[in-house]
């Protein structure tokens, strides 16, 4: 009973009642009899939606009471502000509640007068490179979703940065969440914990396969779907559970419900949902379709792009598609609308298993292969990620009971996918940290943030990741950090002096930018071939011979760089053109570049002789297949990104690169990042190049050409205003702040409110617009 919970703060019981909570469930009962209130440590592996999330809360907020300080770590930013939203409920008790995502270079200074803290691993990760003070005083730590850490790209960073809060406070509790996975146990020791190993789920699953017109499911029971005319089988699905269970007496025992159908691409759910909603439609009310238009206008309202259309025509029809390439807005508002019962049927990308709470009456899992580029193929899902997926089937309270099921296309699939996935148990987790990317980037962090000053130290630390504790293969973990730790010394990032390990400048500056030393490396590799070529006539030859840059992936070290930049101190910085640096940044292991599709191969081609002059480095010979490919890749992502900072509009920018809007910022932001850490870079090795560096980011910043930048940088200005008020002759902010009203207002199109909110931005003395008529003869001209 909520009454009785030892350790918690007086006002919990009451108002765990008030949101209907009266009993624990009984993994959380566990959970507490193992002392999660007490300060014990505790993996807790259990079934989607049963209740973790409540777990979580006991731990921090029993530590808060105690005069401690909890952090929540989540794999996913999406989920941060959704824990966010959820915590804030106790600011009413007085507790206060911070979020920290972005901006990687900082403190997070604010943070530390928090009593709970959200932050995704990554941004851990980097407030303890940058040393915020605070993080000693942390008394909880919860990780959500802690089977990540067998994630190739994520995973490490979540397991190095656990170990070094616990060394940083040798008595913070731990509390890891877990989905149900097979070795929770090694988890457990891993972490000192007790473990609560559960599958007690708050509403009955159903497993099972889709086959030959009928779920077959895993008690042997097999439900037959009336199926129109060639209806696919996902259609067939959601429109059997749209319907009414009736009795004898047609009495309505069931409302119908809704159906979340998991597919294995973007184009893939928004293919499947613009079909699903001719499912839908016929069984919407005329109320529903009512508010549904609403919601499709404020769908529209997003953004302006082909992908904002084609989710505000699906949900029109009751339908939508949910993916990480949706704009934040649009994603909020599917979510609300599936919630709402409104929407009936989300198509989505596995993204939204993560955690995202969605339970639906059935789910399906149409794809159990998808691409993946390291397979060089399809390949099968594994059996922890399907069972996120199914878990999502059942919402408490609302249905009997949830289904999930796969589709098969044949007897033998059938056969096989009850084998693989239904009665399978998911796979044990394992460390990834031993991939020697992560192990550079968290080597050189270690030894920067002083966790480790010698090889012997660093071992140490080392052996309290859960990668020590899960390898029996002796010396293993010694040998790859010896490579490393060569790597990192022949790059300039590290001094190895005997067993002392020292970060040099350039090092610490690379690790405080959270950058991966190889970006870093490419990046300075890149500055100093500018300064090496800048201003020469195009001979068409390498003077210096670009086997001499790139010589086994070694480059010169800080100080021989800036000895050469001297050398050539007069060089024009202006002549670094932004596509050169847009390159630059897209081709480090930091940018996640476009893939090319067929066709781009020959365009981009083309594209790169036109274009070569401008490019930091030499053009790889195209017998080097894979690097080649690369520098493709890099050049057309570099294109979207000029294109971008050239005001291109973003509908264009996404049919012309076979991108979503989402996709778009995401790029634009992480070339925020990396060009930002491209200008301490340049300062750090005393490139000329800095300057260049800064207007290119500020233009891919606010997606604006050079005369645009310094009026797009007032607040409340973006690129379509900075144009219109530039056309109107107001050239930069000094002039924005003595124009005259009435151009102002004209050239906002008449918008009072905004008009004098940017105005006031810009420091404008009187920024009412009382009186201001728009004068009819500086009327803009529309292009
Ligand atoms: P998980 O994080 O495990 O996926 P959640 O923590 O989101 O699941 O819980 C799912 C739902 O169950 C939430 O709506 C939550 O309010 C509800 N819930 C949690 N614990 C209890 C309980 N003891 N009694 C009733 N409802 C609960």
């Amino acid at each position: 009973d909520v009454a009785d919970l030892p350790g918690v703060p007086d006002w919990l019981p009451d108002h765990l009642r008030e949101d209907g909570i009266e009993q624990l469930y009984p993994p959380q009962g566990e959970a507490v009899e193992a002392g999660v209130t007490e300060g014990q440590n505790i993996v807790a592996a259990i079934p989607t939606a049963s209740g973790k999330t409540l777990v979580a809360e006991l731990a921090m907020l029993s530590a808060v009471a105690r005069g401690g300080k909890a952090l929540y770590i989540v794999p996913l930013r999406a989920l941060a502000s959704e824990k966010q939203a959820e915590f804030e409920q106790f600011e009413q008790y007085g507790l206060s509640v911070g979020v920290s995502t972005g901006n990687y270079e900082s403190d997070g200074g604010w943070l530390g007068d928090k009593d709970i803290v959200v932050a995704t691993s990554e941004k851990v990760d980097s407030l303890v490179r940058n040393d915020a003070p605070w993080l000693e005083d942390l008394t909880c730590v919860v990780s959500d979703e802690v089977h990540l850490v067998d994630d190739g790209q994520r995973g490490p960073t979540l397991e190095v940065t656990l170990a070094k809060l616990r060394r940083l406070n040798p008595d913070l509790q731990t509390v890891a969440l877990s989905a149900t996975i097979g070795n929770a146990g090694e988890l457990a020791d891993w972490l000192d914990a007790e473990l609560v190993d559960s599958d007690w789920r708050p509403i009955e699953l159903q497993k099972g396969v889709h086959y030959g017109q009928a779920l077959h499911l895993e008690d042997g029971s097999q439900h037959r779907l009336a199926v129109q005319n060639n209806e696919k089988p996902t259609a067939a699905i959601v429109r059997d559970t749209l319907q009414d269970d009736h009795d004898e007496d047609g009495e309505v025992t069931e409302e119908g419900g809704s159906t979340l159908v998991f597919v294995n691409s973007r184009r893939n759910a928004e293919a499947a949902a613009g079909r699903l909603g001719s499912t839908v439609r016929p069984h919407l009310s005329a109320d529903e379709q009512a508010q549904l238009e609403g919601i499709a206008a404020e769908i529209r309202d997003v953004s302006d792009t082909e992908t904002s259309d084609d989710l505000a025509d699906a949900v029109e029809d009751g339908a939508a598609f949910h993916h990480a390439g949706l704009a934040r807005g649009h994603r909020e508002l599917v979510e609300q609308a599936f919630q709402d019962r409104l929407v009936k049927v989300v198509c989505a990308t596995p993204t939204l298993a993560a955690g995202v709470n969605t339970p639906s009456r059935r789910v399906v899992v149409r794809d159990w292969r998808r691409y993946d580029g390291s397979a060089g193929g399809m390949a099968p899902l594994s059996v922890l990620e399907v069972h996120q997926m199914m878990g999502r089937a059942g919402r408490p309270g609302l249905d009997p009971y949830g289904e999930a099921v796969l589709v098969a296309s044949s007897h033998d699939e059938l056969d096989e996918l009850f084998e693989r996935y239904v009665w399978a148990d998911p796979e044990p987790v394992r460390s990834k940290l031993a991939a020697e990317p992560a192990l550079r980037t968290h080597i050189l962090a270690t030894v920067s943030s002083g966790f480790a000053r010698s090889r012997t130290g660093l071992l140490e630390f080392l052996e309290q990741t859960l990668y020590a504790s899960q390898t029996d293969e002796s010396g293993r973990l010694e040998r790859v950090v010896d490579d490393v730790l060569t790597y990192l010394e022949r790059n300039g990032f590290l001094e190895v002096d005997g067993g002392e390990l020292d970060a040099t400048s350039l090092g610490h500056t690379v690790s405080r930018l959270y950058l991966d030393p190889m970006s870093a490396a490419e990046i300075v590799d890149g500055l100093e071939y500018w300064a090496r070529h800048a201003g020469e006539p195009d001979t068409g030859d390498e003077p210096d011979g670009p086997e001499d840059a790139t010589a086994d992936g070694a480059f010169s070290t800080a100080s021989e760089l800036a000895e050469e930049a001297e050398a050539s101190a007069d060089v024009d910085p202006d002549d670094i053109s932004a596509l050169g640096l847009y390159h630059l940044v897209s081709r480090t292991p930091d940018m996640y570049q476009l893939y090319l599709r067929s066709g781009d191969r020959e365009e981009y081609e083309m594209e790169l002789y036109e274009r070569e002059d401008e490019l930091l480095g030499p053009t790889p010979s195209e017998f080097e297949d894979e690097r080649f490919e690369d520098w493709l890749s890099a050049l057309k992502t570099a294109r979207l990104l000029e294109d971008w900072a050239s005001e291109v509009d973003e509908e264009t920018i996404t049919e012309r690169y076979g991108v979503g809007p989402g996709d778009v910022r995401g790029k634009v932001e992480t070339a925020q990042w990396l060009l930002g850490a491209a200008e301490s870079l340049a300062g750090e090795v005393d490139s000329d190049a800095a300057r260049a560096i800064s207007e290119a980011r500020i233009r891919v910043e606010h997606g604006v050409r050079e005369e645009l930048v310094d009026l797009a940088g007032v607040r409340g200005v973006g690129r379509k205003r900075a144009r219109r008020l530039f056309e109107a002759g107001i050239g930069d902010r000094a002039q924005l702040r003595d124009a005259a009203k009435p151009v102002v207002l004209a050239a906002l199109r008449g918008r009072r409110k905004t008009a004098e909110n940017v105005l006031e931005n810009a420091g404008h003395r009187d920024p009412s617009m009382d009186g201001v008529e728009p004068d009819p003869d500086v009327e803009v001209s529309e292009e």
